[in-house]
Protein backbone atom coordinates (compact mmCIF):
# COMPACT_ATOMS: atom_id res chain seq x y z
CA UNK A 1 0.00 0.00 0.00
CA UNK A 2 1.18 3.60 -1.00
CA UNK A 3 2.70 5.12 2.59
CA UNK A 4 1.22 8.42 1.98
CA UNK A 5 -1.56 7.85 0.22
CA UNK A 6 -4.30 9.95 2.25
CA UNK A 7 -6.07 8.10 4.95
CA UNK A 8 -9.55 9.97 4.12
CA UNK A 9 -9.30 9.05 0.51
CA UNK A 10 -8.56 5.33 0.79
CA UNK A 11 -11.47 5.10 3.40
CA UNK A 12 -13.74 6.90 0.64
CA UNK A 13 -12.56 4.57 -2.16
CA UNK A 14 -13.78 1.65 -0.06
CA UNK A 15 -16.99 3.18 0.62
CA UNK A 16 -17.27 4.32 -3.32
CA UNK A 17 -16.30 0.68 -4.26
CA UNK A 18 -18.67 -1.06 -2.06
CA UNK A 19 -16.01 -3.08 -0.58
CA UNK A 20 -17.35 -2.41 3.11
CA UNK A 21 -20.78 -0.03 4.04
CA UNK A 22 -20.42 2.97 6.24
CA UNK A 23 -22.58 1.08 8.79
CA UNK A 24 -19.75 -2.02 8.81
CA UNK A 25 -17.15 0.74 9.15
CA UNK A 26 -18.64 3.09 11.83
CA UNK A 27 -19.39 -0.19 13.94
CA UNK A 28 -15.71 -1.23 13.41
CA UNK A 29 -14.22 2.36 14.38
CA UNK A 30 -16.72 2.17 17.81
CA UNK A 31 -15.63 -1.26 18.68
CA UNK A 32 -12.24 0.06 18.26
CA UNK A 33 -13.19 2.34 20.57
CA UNK A 34 -14.71 0.10 22.68
CA UNK A 35 -11.55 -2.02 23.27
CA UNK A 36 -8.68 0.89 23.27
CA UNK A 37 -10.36 4.18 24.73
CA UNK A 38 -9.70 2.61 28.20
CA UNK A 39 -5.75 2.47 27.51
CA UNK A 40 -5.76 6.39 25.49
CA UNK A 41 -8.62 7.91 27.19
CA UNK A 42 -9.18 9.89 23.86
CA UNK A 43 -12.97 10.00 24.18
CA UNK A 44 -15.13 11.81 26.79
CA UNK A 45 -18.43 11.22 24.84
CA UNK A 46 -19.15 8.14 22.15
CA UNK A 47 -22.13 9.34 20.48
CA UNK A 48 -23.17 5.97 18.73
CA UNK A 49 -26.41 6.63 17.76
CA UNK A 50 -25.98 9.74 15.76
CA UNK A 51 -23.08 8.05 14.39
CA UNK A 52 -24.93 5.06 13.70
CA UNK A 53 -28.00 7.75 12.37
CA UNK A 54 -25.49 8.79 9.49
CA UNK A 55 -24.03 5.67 8.39
CA UNK A 56 -27.37 4.45 7.42
CA UNK A 57 -28.13 8.14 5.62
CA UNK A 58 -24.75 7.41 3.62
CA UNK A 59 -25.29 3.88 3.19
CA UNK A 60 -28.62 5.00 1.35
CA UNK A 61 -26.88 7.16 -0.90
CA UNK A 62 -24.14 4.59 -2.06
CA UNK A 63 -26.98 2.68 -2.28
CA UNK A 64 -28.92 4.49 -4.38
CA UNK A 65 -26.27 5.41 -7.11
CA UNK A 66 -25.46 9.16 -5.41
CA UNK A 67 -22.16 10.95 -5.84
CA UNK A 68 -20.28 11.15 -1.89
CA UNK A 69 -18.49 14.07 -1.40
CA UNK A 70 -15.49 14.17 -0.15
CA UNK A 71 -15.65 13.55 4.10
CA UNK A 72 -19.25 11.91 3.71
CA UNK A 73 -19.13 8.61 5.85
CA UNK A 74 -15.81 8.94 7.29
CA UNK A 75 -15.59 8.51 10.79
CA UNK A 76 -14.14 11.74 13.21
CA UNK A 77 -14.01 13.25 16.45
CA UNK A 78 -14.50 17.10 17.38
CA UNK A 79 -13.00 18.42 20.54
CA UNK A 80 -15.07 18.73 23.42
CA UNK A 81 -14.88 22.54 23.09
CA UNK A 82 -16.57 22.60 19.87
CA UNK A 83 -20.78 23.32 20.15
CA UNK A 84 -22.71 20.12 18.89
CA UNK A 85 -26.12 20.47 19.16
CA UNK A 86 -28.06 18.23 21.53
CA UNK A 87 -25.13 16.53 22.87
CA UNK A 88 -23.16 17.63 25.98
CA UNK A 89 -20.18 19.63 25.40
CA UNK A 90 -17.68 20.52 28.74
CA UNK A 91 -14.57 21.71 27.76
CA UNK A 92 -13.40 19.22 29.95
CA UNK A 93 -14.50 21.11 33.11
CA UNK A 94 -16.41 20.24 35.81
CA UNK A 95 -18.24 23.73 35.76
CA UNK A 96 -19.88 22.76 32.12
CA UNK A 97 -20.81 19.24 33.08
CA UNK A 98 -23.87 18.53 31.76
CA UNK A 99 -24.44 21.69 29.35
CA UNK A 100 -26.01 20.48 26.25
CA UNK A 101 -25.50 23.25 23.81
CA UNK A 102 -28.89 24.33 21.95
CA UNK A 103 -26.72 25.32 18.86
CA UNK A 104 -23.46 23.89 16.25
CA UNK A 105 -20.46 25.39 16.03
CA UNK A 106 -20.13 26.55 11.93
CA UNK A 107 -17.04 23.92 11.60
CA UNK A 108 -19.21 20.81 13.01
CA UNK A 109 -22.20 22.55 10.80
CA UNK A 110 -20.59 22.26 7.88
CA UNK A 111 -19.39 19.16 8.54
CA UNK A 112 -22.23 17.37 9.33
CA UNK A 113 -23.65 18.72 6.10
CA UNK A 114 -21.18 16.63 4.65
CA UNK A 115 -22.30 13.56 6.50
CA UNK A 116 -19.76 13.27 8.32
CA UNK A 117 -19.73 10.19 10.96
CA UNK A 118 -19.14 12.17 14.27
CA UNK A 119 -17.73 9.26 16.85
CA UNK A 120 -17.91 11.49 19.75
CA UNK A 121 -15.82 14.44 21.55
CA UNK A 122 -12.47 13.73 22.71
CA UNK A 123 -10.26 14.96 25.90
CA UNK A 124 -8.67 18.00 26.40
CA UNK A 125 -6.53 20.21 28.89
CA UNK A 126 -9.73 22.06 31.14
CA UNK A 127 -11.07 25.41 28.44
CA UNK A 128 -7.71 24.43 26.43
CA UNK A 129 -5.80 26.19 29.20
CA UNK A 130 -2.17 23.47 29.22
CA UNK A 131 0.09 21.61 26.92
CA UNK A 132 -0.18 17.92 28.08
CA UNK A 133 -4.28 17.25 28.66
CA UNK A 134 -3.72 16.76 32.08
CA UNK A 135 -5.50 19.62 33.10
CA UNK A 136 -8.66 18.17 31.44
CA UNK A 137 -11.42 17.07 34.64
CA UNK A 138 -11.63 13.34 33.07
CA UNK A 139 -7.87 13.00 33.56
CA UNK A 140 -5.29 13.34 30.47
CA UNK A 141 -5.28 11.11 26.91
CA UNK A 142 -2.48 8.80 26.64
CA UNK A 143 0.36 8.96 23.69
CA UNK A 144 -0.14 5.41 21.22
CA UNK A 145 3.29 5.44 20.85
CA UNK A 146 4.07 4.98 24.64
CA UNK A 147 0.89 5.38 27.06
CA UNK A 148 3.45 5.97 30.03
CA UNK A 149 3.78 10.14 27.75
CA UNK A 150 0.99 12.03 27.50
CA UNK A 151 -0.36 12.78 24.27
CA UNK A 152 0.18 16.61 24.24
CA UNK A 153 -2.53 19.59 24.52
CA UNK A 154 -4.92 21.15 24.23
CA UNK A 155 -6.42 19.06 21.60
CA UNK A 156 -4.77 15.23 23.53
CA UNK A 157 -7.66 13.54 23.05
CA UNK A 158 -7.88 14.26 19.18
CA UNK A 159 -4.41 13.39 18.70
CA UNK A 160 -4.91 10.38 20.86
CA UNK A 161 -7.97 9.19 19.03
CA UNK A 162 -6.22 9.68 15.54
CA UNK A 163 -2.94 8.09 16.62
CA UNK A 164 -4.74 5.49 17.97
CA UNK A 165 -6.72 5.17 14.53
CA UNK A 166 -10.16 5.02 17.08
CA UNK A 167 -11.23 8.29 14.58
CA UNK A 168 -9.85 8.76 10.76
CA UNK A 169 -9.26 12.58 11.72
CA UNK A 170 -10.52 14.98 14.06
CA UNK A 171 -10.50 18.57 14.84
CA UNK A 172 -9.14 20.42 17.74
CA UNK A 173 -8.57 23.96 18.82
CA UNK A 174 -5.24 26.20 18.39
CA UNK A 175 -4.45 29.22 20.70
CA UNK A 176 -0.89 28.81 21.19
CA UNK A 177 -0.15 25.09 19.66
CA UNK A 178 -2.37 23.08 20.64
CA UNK A 179 -3.17 21.58 17.19
CA UNK A 180 0.23 21.69 16.24
CA UNK A 181 1.97 20.32 19.86
CA UNK A 182 -0.39 17.07 20.02
CA UNK A 183 -0.03 16.24 16.21
CA UNK A 184 3.86 16.50 16.83
CA UNK A 185 4.23 14.41 19.82
CA UNK A 186 1.45 11.49 18.55
CA UNK A 187 3.50 11.64 15.03
CA UNK A 188 0.53 13.28 13.81
CA UNK A 189 -0.32 16.14 10.90
CA UNK A 190 -1.73 19.50 12.32
CA UNK A 191 -2.75 22.48 10.60
CA UNK A 192 -3.58 25.58 12.75
CA UNK A 193 -5.02 27.94 10.12
CA UNK A 194 -4.47 31.87 9.34
CA UNK A 195 -6.70 33.60 12.40
CA UNK A 196 -10.15 34.37 10.37
CA UNK A 197 -9.73 31.40 8.19
CA UNK A 198 -11.84 29.47 10.18
CA UNK A 199 -15.19 30.17 11.67
CA UNK A 200 -14.96 30.41 15.51
CA UNK A 201 -18.33 30.52 15.98
CA UNK A 202 -19.27 27.84 18.38
CA UNK A 203 -16.25 27.55 19.92
CA UNK A 204 -16.35 27.74 23.58
CA UNK A 205 -14.02 31.07 24.25
CA UNK A 206 -10.26 30.37 25.35
CA UNK A 207 -8.59 33.68 24.15
CA UNK A 208 -10.20 34.88 21.51
CA UNK A 209 -7.64 36.82 19.48
CA UNK A 210 -5.92 33.84 19.14
CA UNK A 211 -8.65 30.80 18.51
CA UNK A 212 -8.44 28.94 15.47
CA UNK A 213 -10.11 25.88 14.90
CA UNK A 214 -8.00 22.96 12.80
CA UNK A 215 -7.58 19.86 11.30
CA UNK A 216 -5.23 17.12 13.11
CA UNK A 217 -5.17 14.02 10.37
CA UNK A 218 -2.83 11.37 9.90
CA UNK A 219 -1.42 12.73 6.95
CA UNK A 220 -0.93 16.44 5.24
CA UNK A 221 -3.31 15.40 1.83
CA UNK A 222 -6.26 14.14 4.84
CA UNK A 223 -5.49 18.14 6.61
CA UNK A 224 -5.92 19.60 3.00
CA UNK A 225 -9.33 18.15 2.66
CA UNK A 226 -10.40 18.77 5.86
CA UNK A 227 -8.90 22.62 5.51
CA UNK A 228 -10.78 23.12 2.27
CA UNK A 229 -14.45 21.77 3.92
CA UNK A 230 -14.05 24.50 7.31
CA UNK A 231 -12.98 27.77 5.65
CA UNK A 232 -15.38 29.39 4.64
CA UNK A 233 -16.54 32.67 5.57
CA UNK A 234 -18.98 32.75 7.97
CA UNK A 235 -21.62 36.07 8.68
CA UNK A 236 -21.38 34.34 12.78
CA UNK A 237 -18.20 35.38 13.08
CA UNK A 238 -17.40 38.72 12.59
CA UNK A 239 -13.47 37.88 11.90
CA UNK A 240 -14.14 35.36 9.44
CA UNK A 241 -13.17 36.07 6.26
CA UNK A 242 -12.58 32.27 4.82
CA UNK A 243 -9.88 30.44 3.41
CA UNK A 244 -7.82 32.25 0.66
CA UNK A 245 -8.28 29.26 -1.99
CA UNK A 246 -8.68 25.32 -2.02
CA UNK A 247 -5.46 24.20 -0.90
CA UNK A 248 -6.13 19.87 -2.53
CA UNK A 249 -5.81 21.00 -5.93
CA UNK A 250 -2.40 22.57 -4.99
CA UNK A 251 -0.59 19.93 -3.31
CA UNK A 252 1.99 18.01 -5.52
CA UNK A 253 3.57 21.20 -7.07
CA UNK A 254 7.43 21.32 -7.43
CA UNK A 255 9.34 23.22 -4.87
CA UNK A 256 12.03 24.16 -6.66
CA UNK A 257 13.31 27.34 -5.35
CA UNK A 258 11.19 27.62 -2.48
CA UNK A 259 12.83 29.87 0.32
CA UNK A 260 12.94 28.47 3.33
CA UNK A 261 13.93 30.55 6.28
CA UNK A 262 15.43 29.54 9.15
CA UNK A 263 16.13 31.28 12.21
CA UNK A 264 18.81 30.31 15.08
CA UNK A 265 16.77 31.77 17.72
CA UNK A 266 14.18 28.90 17.07
CA UNK A 267 16.73 26.06 17.89
CA UNK A 268 18.06 27.62 21.29
CA UNK A 269 17.06 25.20 24.16
CA UNK A 270 16.05 22.38 21.37
CA UNK A 271 17.05 19.30 22.72
CA UNK A 272 19.58 17.56 21.00
CA UNK A 273 17.74 14.72 19.20
CA UNK A 274 15.21 17.18 18.11
CA UNK A 275 17.67 19.83 16.60
CA UNK A 276 19.18 16.86 14.78
CA UNK A 277 15.90 15.55 13.02
CA UNK A 278 15.31 18.85 12.06
CA UNK A 279 19.08 19.32 10.35
CA UNK A 280 18.51 16.07 8.76
CA UNK A 281 14.81 17.36 7.24
CA UNK A 282 16.46 20.81 5.81
CA UNK A 283 19.02 18.65 4.17
CA UNK A 284 15.67 16.39 2.70
CA UNK A 285 14.62 20.13 1.79
CA UNK A 286 17.74 20.83 -0.12
CA UNK A 287 17.44 17.99 -1.69
CA UNK A 288 14.04 18.42 -3.22
CA UNK A 289 15.72 22.05 -4.95
CA UNK A 290 14.80 24.30 -2.08
CA UNK A 291 16.63 27.39 -1.09
CA UNK A 292 17.97 27.89 2.91
CA UNK A 293 17.14 31.67 3.61
CA UNK A 294 19.21 32.31 7.46
CA UNK A 295 17.33 35.38 9.41
CA UNK A 296 17.57 36.65 12.75
CA UNK A 297 14.41 36.54 15.06
CA UNK A 298 15.47 38.55 18.14
CA UNK A 299 11.48 39.10 18.87
CA UNK A 300 11.63 35.49 19.36
CA UNK A 301 12.24 35.90 22.97
CA UNK A 302 9.13 38.01 24.07
CA UNK A 303 6.44 36.06 22.54
CA UNK A 304 6.01 33.32 25.59
CA UNK A 305 5.14 36.73 28.15
CA UNK A 306 3.22 38.36 25.53
CA UNK A 307 1.10 35.27 25.05
CA UNK A 308 0.38 34.44 28.77
CA UNK A 309 -0.31 37.84 29.56
CA UNK A 310 -2.65 38.36 26.49
CA UNK A 311 -4.11 35.05 26.59
CA UNK A 312 -4.74 35.27 30.00
CA UNK A 313 -6.59 38.56 29.88
CA UNK A 314 -8.50 37.64 27.60
CA UNK A 315 -9.58 34.08 29.41
CA UNK A 316 -10.04 36.00 32.13
CA UNK A 317 -12.84 38.16 30.33
CA UNK A 318 -14.55 34.87 28.55
CA UNK A 319 -14.81 32.77 31.40
CA UNK A 320 -16.47 35.75 33.09
CA UNK A 321 -19.45 34.21 31.97
CA UNK A 322 -19.82 30.81 33.78
CA UNK A 323 -21.82 32.23 36.87
CA UNK A 324 -24.19 28.90 37.34
CA UNK A 325 -27.10 30.91 36.77
CA UNK A 326 -28.39 29.77 33.19
CA UNK A 327 -26.73 26.75 32.56
CA UNK A 328 -23.29 24.04 33.77
CA UNK A 329 -22.31 23.73 37.19
CA UNK A 330 -23.36 25.30 40.42
CA UNK A 331 -22.74 24.46 44.24
CA UNK A 332 -24.73 22.62 46.72
CA UNK A 333 -27.39 24.74 48.37
CA UNK A 334 -25.45 26.03 51.04
CA UNK A 335 -25.16 29.28 50.34
CA UNK A 336 -26.81 32.69 51.36
CA UNK A 337 -26.45 35.50 48.32
CA UNK A 338 -25.99 35.43 44.97
CA UNK A 339 -22.54 36.05 45.27
CA UNK A 340 -21.71 33.78 47.42
CA UNK A 341 -23.62 30.99 45.39
CA UNK A 342 -21.43 32.25 42.47
CA UNK A 343 -18.44 32.50 44.49
CA UNK A 344 -18.51 29.32 46.01
CA UNK A 345 -19.60 27.53 42.46
CA UNK A 346 -16.19 29.04 40.54
CA UNK A 347 -14.19 27.92 43.53
CA UNK A 348 -15.56 24.25 42.77
CA UNK A 349 -15.78 24.47 39.14
CA UNK A 350 -12.91 25.75 37.87
CA UNK A 351 -9.84 23.34 38.73
CA UNK A 352 -6.12 25.14 39.82
CA UNK A 353 -4.46 25.67 35.98
CA UNK A 354 -7.84 27.79 34.91
CA UNK A 355 -7.99 29.72 38.11
CA UNK A 356 -4.51 30.80 37.80
CA UNK A 357 -5.05 32.21 34.74
CA UNK A 358 -8.13 33.69 35.19
CA UNK A 359 -6.35 35.91 38.61
CA UNK A 360 -3.64 36.90 36.25
CA UNK A 361 -5.72 37.90 33.34
CA UNK A 362 -7.76 39.87 36.12
CA UNK A 363 -4.33 41.02 37.62
CA UNK A 364 -3.40 42.39 34.34
CA UNK A 365 -6.11 43.96 33.42
CA UNK A 366 -6.66 46.32 36.76
CA UNK A 367 -6.26 49.37 36.78
CA UNK A 368 -2.94 49.68 38.53
CA UNK A 369 -1.82 47.59 36.47
CA UNK A 370 -3.19 47.62 33.22
CA UNK A 371 -0.51 50.05 31.38
CA UNK A 372 2.41 47.58 32.82
CA UNK A 373 1.75 44.32 31.53
CA UNK A 374 -1.37 44.32 29.44
CA UNK A 375 -0.58 47.53 27.04
CA UNK A 376 3.19 46.29 27.10
CA UNK A 377 2.33 42.69 25.80
CA UNK A 378 0.13 44.55 23.01
CA UNK A 379 2.83 46.95 21.97
CA UNK A 380 4.81 43.55 21.77
CA UNK A 381 2.45 41.89 20.19
CA UNK A 382 2.83 44.40 17.31
CA UNK A 383 6.80 44.08 17.24
CA UNK A 384 5.93 39.95 16.70
CA UNK A 385 3.63 40.57 13.64
CA UNK A 386 6.07 43.28 12.33
CA UNK A 387 9.61 40.46 12.49
CA UNK A 388 7.57 37.74 10.75
CA UNK A 389 6.05 40.21 8.02
CA UNK A 390 9.97 41.33 7.95
CA UNK A 391 10.77 37.63 7.12
CA UNK A 392 8.49 36.95 4.54
CA UNK A 393 9.69 39.95 2.44
CA UNK A 394 12.83 37.03 1.94
CA UNK A 395 11.50 33.65 1.96
CA UNK A 396 8.15 31.87 1.44
CA UNK A 397 7.81 29.43 4.44
CA UNK A 398 10.08 29.06 7.64
CA UNK A 399 10.59 25.96 9.23
CA UNK A 400 11.12 25.25 13.44
CA UNK A 401 10.80 22.48 15.62
CA UNK A 402 7.11 22.59 16.27
CA UNK A 403 7.79 21.47 20.04
CA UNK A 404 11.80 21.48 21.36
CA UNK A 405 11.32 18.24 22.79
CA UNK A 406 9.44 14.89 22.71
CA UNK A 407 5.65 13.85 24.10
CA UNK A 408 6.50 14.28 28.38
CA UNK A 409 6.00 11.29 30.69
CA UNK A 410 2.71 11.77 32.46
CA UNK A 411 3.04 13.87 35.34
CA UNK A 412 5.46 16.22 33.81
CA UNK A 413 3.34 19.04 34.04
CA UNK A 414 2.07 19.26 37.52
CA UNK A 415 5.90 18.95 38.65
CA UNK A 416 7.10 21.96 36.96
CA UNK A 417 4.57 24.42 35.45
CA UNK A 418 7.31 26.88 34.42
CA UNK A 419 8.89 24.65 32.58
CA UNK A 420 5.64 23.29 30.88
CA UNK A 421 4.85 27.12 29.87
CA UNK A 422 8.73 27.19 28.23
CA UNK A 423 7.38 24.30 25.62
CA UNK A 424 5.52 26.58 23.98
CA UNK A 425 7.83 28.48 23.18
CA UNK A 426 7.77 27.38 19.17
CA UNK A 427 4.01 27.51 18.84
CA UNK A 428 3.14 30.49 21.21
CA UNK A 429 4.11 32.99 18.29
CA UNK A 430 2.53 31.72 15.33
CA UNK A 431 -1.06 32.61 17.16
CA UNK A 432 0.60 35.99 18.12
CA UNK A 433 1.26 36.84 14.41
CA UNK A 434 -2.00 35.16 13.44
CA UNK A 435 -0.06 33.14 11.32
CA UNK A 436 -0.93 29.89 9.62
CA UNK A 437 1.33 27.07 10.10
CA UNK A 438 1.41 22.97 10.25
CA UNK A 439 3.25 20.40 12.28
CA UNK A 440 4.01 17.23 10.68
CA UNK A 441 6.62 13.93 11.41
CA UNK A 442 10.04 14.26 10.77
CA UNK A 443 12.08 11.40 12.97
CA UNK A 444 11.70 9.34 16.00
CA UNK A 445 13.43 9.60 19.45
CA UNK A 446 15.43 6.76 20.77
CA UNK A 447 12.23 5.89 22.61
CA UNK A 448 10.52 5.67 19.44
CA UNK A 449 8.71 9.31 20.51
CA UNK A 450 7.70 10.88 17.52
CA UNK A 451 9.53 14.35 16.62
CA UNK A 452 7.53 17.16 14.91
CA UNK A 453 8.72 20.02 12.76
CA UNK A 454 6.76 23.11 11.99
CA UNK A 455 6.34 24.96 8.43
CA UNK A 456 4.85 28.71 9.20
CA UNK A 457 3.53 30.19 5.85
CA UNK A 458 2.12 34.00 5.86
CA UNK A 459 -1.29 35.15 6.30
CA UNK A 460 -3.65 32.99 4.07
CA UNK A 461 -0.94 31.11 1.91
CA UNK A 462 -2.03 27.90 3.80
CA UNK A 463 -1.37 26.29 0.08
CA UNK A 464 2.31 26.83 0.31
CA UNK A 465 2.93 25.05 3.95
CA UNK A 466 0.77 22.22 3.03
CA UNK A 467 2.40 21.49 -0.25
CA UNK A 468 5.86 22.21 1.25
CA UNK A 469 4.57 19.58 3.38
CA UNK A 470 3.43 17.16 1.12
CA UNK A 471 6.56 16.96 -0.92
CA UNK A 472 8.67 16.14 2.52
CA UNK A 473 6.05 13.53 3.30
CA UNK A 474 6.19 12.13 0.36
CA UNK A 475 10.24 12.08 0.22
CA UNK A 476 10.33 10.21 3.90
CA UNK A 477 7.74 8.22 3.29
CA UNK A 478 9.64 5.40 4.13
CA UNK A 479 11.28 6.05 7.40
CA UNK A 480 8.94 8.48 8.79
CA UNK A 481 5.54 7.15 8.43
CA UNK A 482 5.92 4.07 8.78
CA UNK A 483 3.66 3.69 11.11
CA UNK A 484 1.25 5.40 9.65
CA UNK A 485 -2.09 2.71 9.75
CA UNK A 486 -4.24 4.00 6.58
CA UNK A 487 -7.30 2.01 7.55
CA UNK A 488 -9.54 -0.10 9.83
CA UNK A 489 -8.54 -3.84 10.03
CA UNK A 490 -10.75 -5.45 7.86
N1 LIG B 1 -0.22 25.36 25.89
C1 LIG B 1 -0.79 26.63 25.63
C2 LIG B 1 -1.58 27.11 26.82
O1 LIG B 1 -1.64 26.41 27.79
C3 LIG B 1 -1.63 26.59 24.38
C4 LIG B 1 -2.96 26.02 24.57
C5 LIG B 1 -3.84 26.15 23.38
O2 LIG B 1 -3.37 26.35 22.25
N2 LIG B 1 -5.14 26.08 23.62
O3 LIG B 1 -2.14 28.17 26.81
Amino acid sequence: MEKTKGKIKYLGELLRNKEISCQELTTKYLESINQDNGKLNAYVSVTEQEALDTAKAVDKKIASGEELSPLEGIPMTLKDNISTKDIETTCCSKILQGYVPIYNATVWDLLKSQNAVLLGKTNMDEFAMGSSCETSCFGGANNPHNLAHVAGGSSGGVASAVGGNIAAYGLGSDTGGSIRQPASFCGLVGLKPTYGAVSRYGLIAYASSLDQIGPITSTVEDAALVFDAISKKDPMDSTSQGGAEPTLAKLNQDIKGLKIGVAKEYFEGVRDDVKKALEQSIKTYVSLGAQIVYFDLPVLKYALPVYYILACAEASSNLGRYDSIRYGYRTDENYHSIHEMICKTRSEGFGKEVQRRILLGTYVLSSGYYDAYYKKAQRLRGAVVKAFQNAFQSCDVILTPTVPMTAFEQGFSSKDQIETYQTDICTVPINIAGLPAISIPCGFDSKGLPIGMQLIGNTFCESTILNAAYQFENACANQIYKNVDLGVKL
